[in-house]
């Protein structure tokens, strides 16, 4: 008998009482770590208003071209559908190029998208694999945070998030956290543009636009 014939057996006896580590998919499926990153999942606050903002950050953020079209539409008084200025009216996610990297969850301002532990995404179609934003919308009246809760420490009570506010708009002036949609969080001292340059560039147009008049 040959030394590897050897080892191999004493492998196999090792092994021979162990718990085995594979599961009979799919009549029984593995517990997944808290962590775990699978499909997007688009959040709401606890009043139903979209989380998503539309601010293209998480596009940005991609390093796969994954979140390859979002189309932020402006929010109206009839029509409130984010507590920010605009919300995304079309969100398309490509999961064939998706590496499942969570950038996009850890770039996104109001905590609207987050990777969760839906993992069954096979399909025969490619563009099956484009997922719409209705898709991923969570359903009115279950707003949850999801796996948001596992990846950071909850806030102290007092910075608690807010539910946001829905009529103060971003003025375009003033910075506020109220644009982003983190909520009716009043500034100590308002933020206003002073960038000299823009200004002067703004001077010297606003001098064009007068001489053209005469
Ligand atoms: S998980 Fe990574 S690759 Fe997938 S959409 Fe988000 S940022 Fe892009
Ligand atoms: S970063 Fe967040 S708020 Fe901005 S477009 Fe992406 S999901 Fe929406």
């Amino acid at each position: 008998m040959s030394f590897d014939i050897i080892k191999g057996m004493a492998t196999t006896l090792r092994n021979m009482g162990k718990k085995p580590t594979t599961v009979s998919y799919p009549e029984q499926e593995r517990e997944l770590p808290a962590r775990f990153r699978g499909l997007h999942v688009l959040h709401r606050y606890d009043n139903g208003l979209e989380r998503c903002v539309g601010c293209y950050l998480c596009a940005g953020a991609c390093p796969a071209d994954a979140i390859y079209y979002i189309e932020a539409e402006e929010n109206t008084e009839e029509n409130r559908v984010s507590p920010g200025e605009r919300y995304a009216k079309v969100f398309d996610v490509n999961l064939l190029r998706c590496i499942f990297c969570g950038y996009c969850e850890a770039a996104c301002p109001t905590g609207a998208i987050t990777l969760e532990h839906q993992y069954k995404l096979a399909s025969y179609f490619p563009e099956d694999m484009v997922y719409h934003k209705e898709q991923l919308l969570e359903p009115e009246g279950q707003a949850t945070i999801g796996t948001s809760a596992v990846w950071f420490e909850p806030p102290p009570s007092e910075a608690a998030q807010p539910i946001p506010q829905e009529t103060q708009m971003f003025d375009g002036s003033q910075a506020s956290a109220a644009a982003v949609g983190l909520g009716n969080i009043p500034n100590e001292e308002p933020v206003l543009l002073t960038n000299e340059e823009q200004d002067e560039d703004r001077r010297k147009l606003q001098r064009g636009k007068n001489r053209e008049k005469v």
